[in-house]
Protein backbone atom coordinates (compact mmCIF):
# COMPACT_ATOMS: atom_id res chain seq x y z
CA UNK A 1 0.00 0.00 0.00
CA UNK A 2 1.36 3.85 -0.40
CA UNK A 3 1.60 6.92 1.22
CA UNK A 4 -1.63 8.95 1.06
CA UNK A 5 -0.68 11.73 -1.18
CA UNK A 6 -0.52 9.43 -3.90
CA UNK A 7 -2.65 9.59 -6.25
CA UNK A 8 -4.83 7.09 -8.75
CA UNK A 9 -3.76 7.35 -12.35
CA UNK A 10 -6.78 7.31 -13.58
CA UNK A 11 -9.08 9.34 -11.50
CA UNK A 12 -6.51 11.62 -9.14
CA UNK A 13 -8.04 10.27 -6.13
CA UNK A 14 -6.18 9.00 -3.61
CA UNK A 15 -4.11 5.51 -4.00
CA UNK A 16 -4.00 2.87 -1.89
CA UNK A 17 -1.37 0.82 -4.29
CA UNK A 18 1.69 1.24 -6.26
CA UNK A 19 1.88 -0.81 -9.24
CA UNK A 20 4.96 -0.03 -10.37
CA UNK A 21 5.11 -2.82 -13.02
CA UNK A 22 2.23 -0.72 -14.47
CA UNK A 23 4.43 1.70 -13.58
CA UNK A 24 1.37 3.53 -11.66
CA UNK A 25 -1.06 3.87 -8.45
CA UNK A 26 -4.72 3.11 -7.70
CA UNK A 27 -7.66 4.00 -5.70
CA UNK A 28 -9.32 1.10 -4.68
CA UNK A 29 -12.28 1.08 -7.17
CA UNK A 30 -9.58 1.34 -10.24
CA UNK A 31 -7.19 -1.62 -8.56
CA UNK A 32 -10.44 -3.30 -8.78
CA UNK A 33 -10.97 -2.56 -12.49
CA UNK A 34 -7.78 -3.23 -13.10
CA UNK A 35 -7.86 -7.27 -11.46
CA UNK A 36 -11.00 -7.73 -13.24
CA UNK A 37 -9.71 -6.50 -16.30
CA UNK A 38 -6.36 -8.53 -16.05
CA UNK A 39 -9.02 -11.30 -15.23
CA UNK A 40 -11.53 -11.23 -17.91
CA UNK A 41 -8.17 -10.77 -20.66
CA UNK A 42 -6.91 -14.06 -19.11
CA UNK A 43 -10.78 -16.19 -19.51
CA UNK A 44 -11.46 -14.35 -22.50
CA UNK A 45 -7.64 -14.77 -24.40
CA UNK A 46 -7.25 -18.07 -23.19
CA UNK A 47 -10.41 -19.63 -23.60
CA UNK A 48 -11.00 -20.80 -20.39
CA UNK A 49 -14.66 -20.25 -19.58
CA UNK A 50 -18.10 -20.16 -20.61
CA UNK A 51 -21.25 -18.24 -19.63
CA UNK A 52 -23.06 -21.94 -19.31
CA UNK A 53 -19.73 -23.65 -17.38
CA UNK A 54 -20.60 -25.06 -13.87
CA UNK A 55 -17.17 -24.05 -12.61
CA UNK A 56 -15.89 -26.13 -9.24
CA UNK A 57 -13.07 -23.68 -7.50
CA UNK A 58 -10.43 -25.55 -5.64
CA UNK A 59 -10.84 -23.49 -2.17
CA UNK A 60 -7.76 -23.86 0.31
CA UNK A 61 -8.97 -20.92 2.36
CA UNK A 62 -5.64 -18.53 1.15
CA UNK A 63 -6.11 -15.29 -0.81
CA UNK A 64 -6.02 -16.78 -3.84
CA UNK A 65 -8.56 -19.40 -4.38
CA UNK A 66 -11.07 -16.88 -2.44
CA UNK A 67 -10.25 -14.24 -4.67
CA UNK A 68 -10.26 -16.35 -7.78
CA UNK A 69 -14.29 -17.61 -6.38
CA UNK A 70 -14.99 -14.27 -5.38
CA UNK A 71 -14.02 -12.58 -8.55
CA UNK A 72 -15.85 -15.51 -10.97
CA UNK A 73 -19.04 -14.60 -8.96
CA UNK A 74 -18.51 -11.32 -9.27
CA UNK A 75 -18.30 -11.40 -13.00
CA UNK A 76 -21.46 -13.42 -13.10
CA UNK A 77 -20.16 -17.13 -13.36
CA UNK A 78 -21.44 -20.15 -11.37
CA UNK A 79 -18.98 -21.05 -9.24
CA UNK A 80 -19.15 -23.59 -5.76
CA UNK A 81 -16.08 -24.26 -4.47
CA UNK A 82 -14.72 -27.46 -2.64
CA UNK A 83 -12.50 -27.69 0.09
CA UNK A 84 -9.97 -30.71 1.39
CA UNK A 85 -9.06 -30.79 4.95
CA UNK A 86 -5.60 -32.07 4.55
CA UNK A 87 -5.17 -32.25 8.22
CA UNK A 88 -1.92 -30.58 8.99
CA UNK A 89 -2.76 -29.38 12.56
CA UNK A 90 -4.09 -25.65 13.07
CA UNK A 91 -3.15 -24.63 9.81
CA UNK A 92 -6.08 -26.74 8.50
CA UNK A 93 -8.50 -25.99 10.89
CA UNK A 94 -7.60 -22.43 10.31
CA UNK A 95 -7.88 -21.96 6.57
CA UNK A 96 -11.36 -24.84 6.56
CA UNK A 97 -13.02 -21.87 8.92
CA UNK A 98 -12.28 -19.31 6.75
CA UNK A 99 -13.46 -21.06 3.35
CA UNK A 100 -16.69 -21.78 4.80
CA UNK A 101 -17.42 -18.67 6.78
CA UNK A 102 -16.50 -17.06 2.72
CA UNK A 103 -19.16 -19.50 1.39
CA UNK A 104 -21.70 -18.86 4.58
CA UNK A 105 -21.68 -14.79 3.80
CA UNK A 106 -22.24 -15.03 0.32
CA UNK A 107 -24.68 -17.77 0.15
CA UNK A 108 -22.19 -19.85 -1.58
CA UNK A 109 -21.91 -23.63 -1.51
CA UNK A 110 -18.80 -25.32 -0.54
CA UNK A 111 -18.36 -28.87 -0.70
CA UNK A 112 -15.69 -30.49 1.72
CA UNK A 113 -14.07 -33.62 1.65
CA UNK A 114 -11.54 -34.73 5.05
CA UNK A 115 -8.61 -36.98 4.17
CA UNK A 116 -8.65 -38.34 8.21
CA UNK A 117 -12.22 -39.08 7.97
CA UNK A 118 -13.32 -40.86 4.39
CA UNK A 119 -9.68 -41.60 3.52
CA UNK A 120 -8.08 -42.60 6.83
CA UNK A 121 -5.14 -40.31 6.91
CA UNK A 122 -3.33 -36.79 7.00
CA UNK A 123 -0.42 -35.09 5.20
CA UNK A 124 1.88 -35.46 7.64
CA UNK A 125 1.00 -38.86 8.12
CA UNK A 126 1.07 -39.22 4.57
CA UNK A 127 4.39 -37.76 4.07
CA UNK A 128 6.09 -40.13 6.93
CA UNK A 129 4.51 -42.81 5.44
CA UNK A 130 5.72 -42.66 1.95
CA UNK A 131 9.06 -41.08 3.12
CA UNK A 132 8.65 -38.05 0.50
CA UNK A 133 8.32 -34.28 1.10
CA UNK A 134 4.70 -33.50 2.86
CA UNK A 135 4.02 -31.71 -0.83
CA UNK A 136 4.36 -34.87 -2.87
CA UNK A 137 1.11 -36.84 -0.87
CA UNK A 138 -0.50 -33.83 -0.74
CA UNK A 139 -0.28 -32.75 -4.61
CA UNK A 140 -1.13 -36.03 -5.52
CA UNK A 141 -4.20 -36.29 -2.73
CA UNK A 142 -5.52 -32.70 -3.95
CA UNK A 143 -5.23 -32.95 -7.91
CA UNK A 144 -7.16 -36.74 -7.54
CA UNK A 145 -9.96 -35.56 -5.22
CA UNK A 146 -10.21 -31.77 -7.28
CA UNK A 147 -10.50 -34.00 -10.57
CA UNK A 148 -12.88 -36.48 -9.09
CA UNK A 149 -15.10 -34.06 -7.40
CA UNK A 150 -15.51 -32.06 -10.09
CA UNK A 151 -16.09 -34.89 -12.84
CA UNK A 152 -18.72 -36.69 -10.40
CA UNK A 153 -20.37 -33.64 -9.73
CA UNK A 154 -21.06 -32.92 -13.18
CA UNK A 155 -18.99 -30.03 -13.26
CA UNK A 156 -18.09 -28.50 -16.46
CA UNK A 157 -14.16 -26.75 -15.42
CA UNK A 158 -12.13 -26.74 -12.59
CA UNK A 159 -10.83 -23.69 -11.03
CA UNK A 160 -7.45 -23.49 -9.12
CA UNK A 161 -6.15 -19.84 -7.26
CA UNK A 162 -2.86 -19.76 -9.24
CA UNK A 163 -1.61 -16.48 -9.60
CA UNK A 164 1.28 -15.12 -12.00
CA UNK A 165 3.84 -15.63 -9.18
CA UNK A 166 2.82 -19.44 -8.72
CA UNK A 167 2.90 -19.54 -12.25
CA UNK A 168 6.23 -18.12 -13.19
CA UNK A 169 8.23 -19.73 -10.34
CA UNK A 170 6.80 -23.54 -11.80
CA UNK A 171 8.31 -21.89 -15.18
CA UNK A 172 11.40 -20.60 -13.48
CA UNK A 173 12.09 -24.22 -11.71
CA UNK A 174 11.08 -26.42 -15.52
CA UNK A 175 13.42 -24.05 -17.35
CA UNK A 176 16.45 -24.42 -15.10
CA UNK A 177 15.71 -28.22 -15.15
CA UNK A 178 14.75 -28.01 -19.21
CA UNK A 179 11.84 -30.61 -18.18
CA UNK A 180 10.38 -30.28 -21.73
CA UNK A 181 7.57 -32.32 -20.73
CA UNK A 182 6.44 -30.19 -17.87
CA UNK A 183 6.93 -27.13 -20.03
CA UNK A 184 4.61 -28.17 -22.98
CA UNK A 185 2.02 -28.82 -20.06
CA UNK A 186 2.87 -25.70 -18.47
CA UNK A 187 -0.65 -23.91 -19.30
CA UNK A 188 -3.48 -21.68 -18.18
CA UNK A 189 -5.70 -23.50 -19.34
CA UNK A 190 -5.80 -27.88 -20.13
CA UNK A 191 -9.07 -29.57 -21.53
CA UNK A 192 -9.97 -32.46 -20.49
CA UNK A 193 -8.33 -35.07 -22.20
CA UNK A 194 -8.88 -38.74 -21.13
CA UNK A 195 -10.92 -38.42 -17.76
CA UNK A 196 -9.03 -35.71 -16.33
CA UNK A 197 -11.83 -32.24 -16.09
CA UNK A 198 -10.64 -28.94 -17.83
CA UNK A 199 -8.93 -27.03 -15.71
CA UNK A 200 -7.83 -23.19 -15.45
CA UNK A 201 -6.03 -20.88 -14.04
CA UNK A 202 -7.76 -17.47 -14.23
CA UNK A 203 -5.74 -15.40 -12.10
CA UNK A 204 -2.78 -16.27 -14.06
CA UNK A 205 -2.05 -12.38 -15.10
CA UNK A 206 -2.51 -10.76 -11.33
CA UNK A 207 0.72 -11.16 -8.52
CA UNK A 208 0.40 -13.01 -5.49
CA UNK A 209 0.52 -8.89 -3.99
CA UNK A 210 -2.53 -8.08 -6.37
CA UNK A 211 -4.90 -11.20 -5.05
CA UNK A 212 -3.76 -10.32 -1.33
CA UNK A 213 -4.96 -6.39 -2.04
CA UNK A 214 -7.83 -7.73 -3.81
CA UNK A 215 -9.07 -9.47 -0.75
CA UNK A 216 -8.12 -6.30 1.66
CA UNK A 217 -9.81 -4.15 -0.42
CA UNK A 218 -13.01 -6.38 -0.70
CA UNK A 219 -13.17 -7.23 2.75
CA UNK A 220 -12.39 -10.93 2.78
CA UNK A 221 -11.17 -12.42 5.26
CA UNK A 222 -8.26 -15.38 4.40
CA UNK A 223 -5.49 -17.21 6.14
CA UNK A 224 -2.31 -15.64 5.96
CA UNK A 225 0.08 -17.80 7.54
CA UNK A 226 1.56 -20.49 5.04
CA UNK A 227 1.72 -23.65 5.26
CA UNK A 228 4.09 -25.09 8.04
CA UNK A 229 5.07 -27.58 5.63
CA UNK A 230 5.92 -25.07 2.82
CA UNK A 231 9.38 -24.55 4.74
CA UNK A 232 12.14 -25.87 2.38
CA UNK A 233 9.88 -26.19 -0.97
CA UNK A 234 11.90 -25.28 -4.06
CA UNK A 235 8.89 -22.98 -5.14
CA UNK A 236 9.41 -20.55 -2.76
CA UNK A 237 13.20 -20.34 -3.37
CA UNK A 238 12.20 -19.52 -7.13
CA UNK A 239 9.69 -16.83 -6.02
CA UNK A 240 12.00 -15.06 -3.92
CA UNK A 241 14.70 -15.21 -6.60
CA UNK A 242 12.24 -13.91 -8.92
CA UNK A 243 10.90 -11.02 -7.04
CA UNK A 244 14.49 -10.01 -6.23
CA UNK A 245 14.88 -9.81 -10.12
CA UNK A 246 11.55 -8.06 -10.40
CA UNK A 247 12.72 -5.46 -7.91
CA UNK A 248 15.40 -4.62 -10.25
CA UNK A 249 13.59 -4.85 -12.81
CA UNK A 250 9.21 -4.22 -12.18
CA UNK A 251 7.31 -5.80 -15.08
CA UNK A 252 10.20 -8.79 -15.81
CA UNK A 253 8.01 -11.56 -13.99
CA UNK A 254 4.76 -11.06 -15.82
CA UNK A 255 7.18 -11.01 -19.23
CA UNK A 256 8.85 -13.60 -18.16
CA UNK A 257 5.59 -16.32 -17.49
CA UNK A 258 3.52 -14.31 -20.12
CA UNK A 259 5.69 -13.90 -23.03
CA UNK A 260 6.28 -17.82 -22.64
CA UNK A 261 2.44 -18.85 -22.86
CA UNK A 262 2.48 -16.44 -26.12
CA UNK A 263 5.35 -17.11 -28.16
CA UNK A 264 7.40 -20.26 -26.44
CA UNK A 265 4.63 -22.87 -25.55
CA UNK A 266 3.39 -22.98 -28.65
CA UNK A 267 6.65 -24.16 -30.17
CA UNK A 268 5.92 -26.83 -27.48
CA UNK A 269 2.78 -28.53 -28.83
CA UNK A 270 4.16 -31.25 -30.70
CA UNK A 271 5.72 -32.44 -26.94
CA UNK A 272 2.69 -32.39 -25.16
CA UNK A 273 1.96 -35.90 -24.36
CA UNK A 274 -1.95 -36.58 -25.69
CA UNK A 275 -2.33 -39.02 -22.82
CA UNK A 276 -2.87 -42.80 -24.79
CA UNK A 277 -0.77 -44.38 -22.47
CA UNK A 278 -3.45 -43.71 -19.46
CA UNK A 279 -5.67 -46.47 -18.71
CA UNK A 280 -7.97 -46.88 -15.30
CA UNK A 281 -6.27 -47.34 -11.90
CA UNK A 282 -7.39 -50.78 -10.97
CA UNK A 283 -8.65 -49.05 -7.96
CA UNK A 284 -10.57 -46.45 -8.27
CA UNK A 285 -10.46 -46.05 -11.76
CA UNK A 286 -8.72 -42.60 -12.48
CA UNK A 287 -6.88 -42.57 -15.63
CA UNK A 288 -2.99 -43.55 -14.75
CA UNK A 289 0.12 -44.44 -16.57
CA UNK A 290 0.65 -47.41 -13.80
CA UNK A 291 -1.59 -50.16 -12.23
CA UNK A 292 -2.51 -48.46 -9.20
CA UNK A 293 -2.89 -44.36 -9.49
CA UNK A 294 -1.01 -42.07 -7.21
CA UNK A 295 -3.72 -41.08 -4.81
CA UNK A 296 -4.21 -45.13 -4.37
CA UNK A 297 -0.37 -45.75 -3.88
CA UNK A 298 -0.74 -43.15 -1.14
CA UNK A 299 -3.61 -43.76 0.34
CA UNK A 300 -2.59 -47.29 0.71
CA UNK A 301 0.49 -46.88 2.73
CA UNK A 302 -0.72 -43.97 5.08
CA UNK A 303 -4.21 -45.32 6.00
CA UNK A 304 -2.09 -48.17 7.99
CA UNK A 305 0.68 -45.72 9.26
CA UNK A 306 0.18 -44.76 13.17
CA UNK A 307 -1.24 -40.91 12.90
CA UNK A 308 2.13 -38.41 12.96
CA UNK A 309 1.08 -34.67 14.26
CA UNK A 310 2.72 -31.78 12.11
CA UNK A 311 4.83 -31.22 15.43
CA UNK A 312 6.29 -34.88 14.82
CA UNK A 313 7.09 -34.41 11.51
CA UNK A 314 8.56 -31.03 11.69
CA UNK A 315 10.35 -31.72 14.29
CA UNK A 316 12.57 -29.09 16.26
CA UNK A 317 14.02 -27.64 12.79
CA UNK A 318 9.96 -26.45 12.11
CA UNK A 319 10.85 -28.07 8.43
CA UNK A 320 10.60 -31.35 7.25
CA UNK A 321 13.38 -33.68 8.33
FE1 LIG B 1 0.15 -29.19 0.68
FE2 LIG B 1 2.72 -28.49 0.41
FE3 LIG B 1 0.79 -26.73 -0.15
FE4 LIG B 1 1.23 -27.45 2.38
S1 LIG B 1 2.68 -26.36 1.05
S2 LIG B 1 -0.77 -27.27 1.39
S3 LIG B 1 1.80 -29.60 2.13
S4 LIG B 1 1.20 -28.66 -1.23
ZN1 LIG C 1 -9.09 6.01 -9.22
ZN1 LIG D 1 -6.59 -45.01 -7.94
Amino acid sequence: MVASHSKCRVCKGPAVIDLPRHNAKFCAHHFLELCRRQVVKAIDGFGMLRRDDRILVAVSGGKDSLAAWDLLVELGYQADGLYVGLGIGDYSDVSGQYATAFAAERGLTLHTVDLRQEYGYDIPTAARATRRVPCSACGASKRHLFDRAALDGGYTVLVTGHNLDDEAAVLFGNTLRWDVPYLARQLPVLAARHGFPKKVKPLCRLTERETAAWCVVRGIDYLVEECPMAAGNRHLAYKAALNAIEEQSPGTKASFYLNFIERMAPLLAGERAEGDDLHPCQRCGAPTTGEICAFCRVVEKSAAHEPVSVEVLLGRKGRVA
